[in-house]
């Protein structure tokens, strides 16, 4: 459950310095307060459910100057990854690696555009998401014309969302979901075909590994984000 969250007003209410210290280095003030100084850098990537962090992980050094953030419901899951990541800190701290990467514990239903500001993403992840097979449980899947709208509003125009699951069905939802709305615009195999990220969602991601062992199969669609209708 996640009514004891507590999301920030706005995404400048963020405290991202607690997530990428290298990034946002904090200053002591004259007056002695913690100050975060401002990072040319912003987050751009979010891996929604990102479960035990295999994608961010392995991106990591794929997209070495890209700021990347897992979301994650599950509180025991979330600690994990970040038991995980500042593992890599410490194993990689002469050459800085697995700074880029952080997870934060949210229900991504919920409040994106209070953490994310309008087109601060270039990559939305939405991987092997929970299928929710029941009708009566398709208002829990993370993706819907509402959900859509809001993605929509947090990715950049030329940003793309990235799915895949195991289940053709919730394959399907997605696709049809995207499709429909006006602000996206479905990648072809060709225009995938050089995408690191795209074998990365395959392969290193945890639910992609157990699909590979019981000999599943692996939809992926992509969508690139048009930009805003001029009025
Ligand atoms: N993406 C990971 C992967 O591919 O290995 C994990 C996939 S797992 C099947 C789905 C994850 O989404 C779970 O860890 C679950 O807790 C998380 N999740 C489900 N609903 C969520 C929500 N509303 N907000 C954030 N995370 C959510």
């Amino acid at each position: 459950s996640d009514h004891q969250l507590a999301y920030p007003s706005s995404p400048k209410e963020m405290v991202w310095a607690n997530h990428f210290p290298k990034y946002f280095p904090s200053a002591i003030a004259a007056d002695g307060d913690a100050e975060t100084k401002p990072s040319g850098k912003q987050v751009e990537v979010a891996d929604i459910g990102c479960g035990f962090g295999g994608l961010i992980v392995s991106l990591a050094q794929k997209l070495p100057d890209t700021l990347m953030l897992g979301m994650e419901i599950r509180t025991q899951v979330t600690e994990y990854v970040e038991e995980r990541i500042k593992a890599l800190r410490i194993q990689h701290e002469a050459e800085g690696h697995y700074q880029n990467i952080s997870v934060l514990r949210a229900n991504t239903m919920k409040f994106l555009p209070n953490i994310y500001e309008k087109f601060q993403l270039s990559k939305i992840f939405i991987c092997f998401p929970d299928p929710h097979f029941k009708a009566r449980k398709h208002k829990a899947r993370i993706v819907s014309p509402t959900l859509c709208a809001e993605y929509a509003y947090v990715l950049r125009p030329g940003g793309i969302v990235y799915t895949i699951t195991d289940v053709e069905d919730l394959h399907k939802w997605m696709a049809k979901h995207f499709d429909d709305h006006p602000l996206f615009d479905r990648l072809a195999e060709e225009d995938l075909k050089d995408d690191v990220c795209v074998e990365v969602m395959r392969t290193d991601t945890e639910e992609g590994k157990k699909v590979e062992r019981n000999n599943g199969s692996k939809f992926v669609a992509c969508w690139k984000r048009r930009e805003d209708p001029e009025w």
